[in-house]
């Protein structure tokens, strides 16, 4: 009773408080509603789309996405296929944009690139990166990387579909970066030679491993420290959302499943290099994981109701963000 009283409070509350936008109060509420276990989407995107997606990434046919194999080049297809149905704009000629890095010697990497022209402020950008290497295949094994990263992939596509016939007030660019698993050398090589000036890109959302939903079930917003505009933004969407949404994930802490192992969450992905250069960025993404870099990362091990709501709150949050005046 106690509970059910504090909670109704806090719920008038929080209407309040998202109608005048304050991050502080927010907070009260997102501690007291409990994460759901089992996650209802609401049907915001196409889950059949995202799915179908998720399997083809994962698939055995795509050897495990590993940079330059048989199986990232699929990979690379298959992205560049899905840009182009979903009409995206492409820089220079094609979506097709390589890299050379130095990982023992010069190996070529390739970025895929697509964008959509934005309607008030069309000059201003916001920039969605998720990495489409994972680790390939040991002998026989393949390691599928469904979560590791077909799923960050696979939500950019879903997001890029369900903006297809909107307007938005920012232009989008859709980055699906290759390389990422070896040092982040795609982000490294977007930033290097990035296709517009870099001061204006406003923000960066990343998305890498959201589909696989642990025991605790939790999907973390990162990059909101320090950030009252972007804390208000997470906030918001937990708020919207059915999973257990949190932010964190914004500084170093120890992987639970081996004390001596330090995550500094800042560059664990490809939004370190926005952070870098001064951009502000929101990442999502998952905790570590017992099937993390494990040949059983794959899509009979992951949570497809978790997963599609998981990608309908980074679809609510890049509406909001997209509101932002930066
Ligand atoms: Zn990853």
């Amino acid at each position: 009773m106690v509970n059910k009283i504090s909670y109704m409070h806090c719920y008038t509350w929080r209407i309040l408080v998202i109608l005048i936008f304050s991050p502080l109060l927010l907070n009260c509420a997102t501690n007291i509603v409990p994460c759901s276990s089992t996650p209802t989407p609401t049907g915001l995107i196409n889950a059949d789309i995202l799915l179908n997606d998720l399997k083809i990434l994962s698939s055995d046919a795509m050897q495990g996405r590993k940079t330059g194999t048989h199986g990232g080049f699929k990979a690379k297809r298959f992205i560049q296929q899905r840009f182009s149905e979903i009409k995206l704009n492409f820089f220079e000629e094609s979506y097709h944009h390589p890299f050379t890095y130095d990982f023992n010697n010069f190996r070529q990497g390739n970025n895929i690139i697509g964008w959509k022209k934005g309607k008030q402020k069309a000059e201003q950008y916001i920039v969605i990166t998720a990495h489409y290497d994972h680790l390939g295949q040991k002998g026989n094994i393949i390691y599928n990387g469904a979560d590791d990263n077909a799923s960050g992939v696979a939500a950019m596509l879903s997001l890029a579909e369900y903006l297809k016939n909107k307007e938005t007030h920012h232009s989008v660019i859709f980055v699906a970066t290759d390389a990422e698993e070896l040092g982040l050398h795609g982000a490294k090589a977007f930033i290097k030679n990035p296709p517009i000036a870099l001061e204006r890109i406003k923000l960066n959302i990343n998305l890498d491993m959201l589909a696989q939903s642990g025991k605790r079930k939790k999907l973390y917003i990162a990059g909101t420290r320090n950030n009252p505009q972007l804390k208000a933004i997470a906030d918001a969407t937990a708020y919207r959302s059915d999973i257990c949404l949190k932010t964190g994930h914004d500084g170093r802490s120890r992987n639970k499943d081996s004390f001596l192992n330090v995550i500094n969450w800042k560059k664990a992905s490809d939004h370190a290099l926005f952070y870098k250069s001064a951009i502000n960025y929101l990442y999502f993404g998952v905790d570590i994981h017992r099937h993390y870099h494990q040949p059983s990362d794959t899509i009979e091990t992951i949570n497809p109701a978790f997963y599609t709501s998981a990608v309908e709150a980074i679809t609510t949050a890049f509406l909001l963000v997209d509101e932002l005046n930066f």
